[in-house]
């Protein structure tokens, strides 16, 4: 069993301009947590995990440039996960597959997908944030092709339970291993790399892949035994 500890996906001087459970003019509910950000504000994820998506979404709720994040890879198919949404983004900076630690930036806030209906209110460019649990039935079927794995508001739930909640236990999670920045710095330093721009580092501790750091393209594989 593994712990998750989510936080919001943005710094927390960006104000929130529509919440959970909205009903929207047309009739249709929200069913996550839209943030103010203006134009290029870096996206956090809010939690660890590995991202199941990271491309455009034109069909179910035309959400743009979208990134999603399960936070329980390493939980069988059976078993419960959990995922947050990453909508309306500009630019994504993961790939599908990545592992990505805690407020890893994935991405600059836009105005793709519907959000640019939105032209002229002064809300164009904003994100929006769900959490997805499927509690007991399983994984979800993402995929690249424009399937987002719900079935409308099906297990989408109201993030403000998750933020912050200390008791969240999933099954296998990659929260297991934890190193802290500070360890992880050091190592760096020592190392002399410039992740950003050149390397991206994958942290592996007992065979498991506990996360990665920086964008570069070239990758280095970091094995740790505890
Ligand atoms: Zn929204």
């Amino acid at each position: 069993m593994g712990k998750l500890y989510f936080k919001e996906p943005v710094n927390k001087n960006i104000e929130r301009n529509d919440g959970f459970g909205e009903i929207r003019k047309d009739g249709r509910t929200h069913y996550g947590i839209d943030y103010d950000s203006p134009a290029g504000t870096e996206i956090r994820a809010s939690e660890r995990g590995k991202v199941v998506r990271a491309s455009f979404v034109p069909k179910d709720g035309n959400y743009g440039y979208t990134v999603i994040i399960d936070h329980t890879p390493e939980a069988s198919d059976n078993e419960r996960h959990i995922y947050t949404l990453y909508a309306h983004l500009s630019s994504l900076n993961v790939s599908c597959g990545d592992m990505v630690s805690q407020e890893q930036a994935i991405g600059l806030s836009g105005n793709t997908g519907t959000a640019s209906f939105y032209r002229n209110t002064g809300r164009q460019f904003h994100l929006h944030f769900e959490v997805i649990d499927t509690r007991e039935s399983g994984k979800m079927n993402w995929n690249s092709e424009g399937g987002t794995g719900y079935n409308g508001h099906v297990n989408r739930v109201n993030p403000d339970g998750y933020f912050g909640n200390p008791d969240l236990e999933v099954n296998g999670t990659v929260g297991d291993h934890p190193i802290s920045e500070q360890y992880l710095e050091e190592i760096l330093d020592r190392m002399d790399l410039k992740l950003d721009e050149e390397f991206r580092l994958q942290i592996m501790v007992d065979g498991k892949n506990v996360g990665c750091f920086g964008n570069g393209n070239e990758t280095i594989e970091m094995k740790i035994r505890i």
